[in-house]
């Protein structure tokens, strides 16, 4: 087989490229390893908000910029960070052109929600929903330029002929080999989250201790192949996720949502032996990534009282507080922080100690004297101090990691000394230097998605024309 472009994997970003690619006249073929007709990726579970750092697409592109760079910590590489503010809305209107609806989002910077909603009160509801439409309108336009998906073809290895790449192999669910040629291979294949042993390497010794939030198919098929082609990986630490509740784990209604990451923004978080572990004031994102990377994945609680449970836990759209009560999650609940911790297997004085030391530094404003110290970055911290108290055994749930290929901001593919590896492209959650860093820095999968295709795809085309 032989085609201008082939793509690895059949989400929003591989399906982005490979149509804008087959809207100019090139031959294309997206493999997808799954069989099913409705896949369920990633971009078929998304609640599908179109943002850029929890900021309106419609911002000025400087703005959201600086943004990145701020809140990457400087991690995100200054070329991708422009491309992504700058495409960040082009791309939703590419989208728009195509017939893909957009609405607008429950909050202010949620000016681009796919259309119809896919937020549920229990657990997940896809079909018929935002992103299970967007991928079969991008499916129906790759369909009506001569593209098709190849369903049940899953991508193994790159082909190599001197220094660029001509084409991959793989094999298909009925365990046929195949090998396709083509000017340029673009990886989308979403991650490396579902992959324990990738995980246990960069994200946490314990991957069975992370809830998958996800569709469980990013396996990093993509970075092994292109590492074995010769490129360059980013540091794979750092994931986008939430706290959630453990008892996702075997409760099917706790995720996506609720998460606590609001909770936790005002609240504390402790281990099994009623120790703070982390600082809470930075945000839900880097908490789960803290709680991974921890020797005791499992054993995190969430405290609240009274005042943090009504008006932070109530806060945004399936809100901790009833969900998580209506769900049927473990959420204890006592008059005293003594009660709480036998509730919770904690030995209470210690508990009870740890808890009024943090309340007096915390009403002193000198939540920096905490070990961890206390900031108050994202959300101010509240003494817990009203009863009646809650206890909620947390886990960190996993929705994609956000290390992955090297790529630049046409999203080639580079080799180890930074210079574009010919023939080959990395798009969405497969491609890493734009989120992570020190800070976990979350800027938005879907944005990263659309931005990062839709150049693949239109500097593959401008190659063609040179
Ligand atoms: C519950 C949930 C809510 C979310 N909400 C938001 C949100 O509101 N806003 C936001 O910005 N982001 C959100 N995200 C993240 C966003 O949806 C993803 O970042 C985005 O959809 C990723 O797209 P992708 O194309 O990179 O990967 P995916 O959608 O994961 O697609 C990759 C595809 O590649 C296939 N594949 C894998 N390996 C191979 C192989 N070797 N060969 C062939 N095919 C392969 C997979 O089967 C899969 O179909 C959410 C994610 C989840 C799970």
């Amino acid at each position: 087989m032989g085609y201008d472009l082939v793509v690895v994997g059949a989400g929003v970003s591989g399906l982005v490229a490979g149509v804008r690619a087959a809207q100019a006249g090139r031959s294309v073929r997206v493999l997808e390893k799954l069989q099913q007709e409705r896949y369920v990726c990633n971009s078929r579970l998304t609640t599908g908000v179109w943002h850029c750092c929890a900021m309106d697409l419609l911002s000025d592109p400087e703005l959201l910029e600086s943004r990145i760079m701020d809140v990457t910590g400087h991690y995100a590489q200054p070329d991708l960070a422009r491309a992504i503010a700058r495409d960040g809305l082009r791309s939703v209107r590419w989208m728009q052109q195509l017939g893909i609806r957009f609405m607008k989002g429950p909050f202010n910077y949620q000016s681009f929600m796919l259309s119809p909603p896919s937020l549920t009160p229990q657990g997940r509801q896809w079909e018929g929903r935002g992103g299970d439409v967007m991928l079969r309108t991008l499916e129906t336009e790759l369909i009506r330029h001569g593209g098709r998906i190849l369903r049940g073809h899953r991508a193994m290895r790159l082909l190599k002929s001197g220094e660029r790449v001509t084409g991959l192999q793989g094999e298909t669910t009925d365990g046929e080999q195949f090998s396709i040629n083509a000017d340029a291979v673009i990886i989308a294949d979403g991650g490396f989250q579902a992959n324990p042993e990738m995980l246990r390497r960069s994200i946490s010794a314990n991957p069975e201790k992370i809830f998958q939030r996800n569709a469980g198919t990013g396996m990093g098929d993509g970075i092994s192949m292109a590492q074995e082609a010769g490129a360059q990986v980013t540091d794979l630490r750092g994931f986008y996720g939430h706290v959630l509740s453990k008892d996702a784990f075997s409760n099917d209604k706790l995720w996506p949502y609720p998460y606590l990451d609001y909770i936790i923004g005002a609240g504390i978080v402790v281990d099994r032996h009623g120790d703070r572990f982390f600082d809470e004031g930075q945000g839900g994102v880097a908490m789960a990534n803290a709680i991974a990377a921890s020797q005791d994945p499992d054993g995190k609680i969430v405290l609240a009282d009274d005042r943090i449970w009504k008006e932070c836990g109530t806060q945004r759209l399936l809100s901790p507080n009833p969900t998580l009560l209506n769900n049927g999650a473990t959420v204890h609940k006592a008059d005293s922080i003594v009660e709480l911790a036998g509730l919770c297997g904690i030995e209470p004085a210690k508990l009870q100690a740890m808890v009024d030391r943090y309340n007096a530094l915390i009403k002193a404003g000198q939540g920096d004297q905490l070990t961890p110290a206390r900031t108050t970055g994202k959300q101010s911290p509240y003494p817990v101090a009203i009863a009646p108290f809650y206890a909620i055994p947390a886990c960190a749930g996993i929705t994609y990691t956000m290390g992955g290929i090297a790529i630049n901001d046409v999203s080639q593919a580079l080799n180890a000394d930074g210079s574009p590896l010919s023939g080959l492209y990395a798009v969405g959650c497969a491609a890493g230097g734009l989120e992570g860093g020190e800070k976990y820095g979350y800027v938005g999968g879907l944005v990263k998605s659309s931005v990062t295709g839709l150049r693949a795809a239109e500097h593959f085309l401008g190659e063609l024309q040179a």
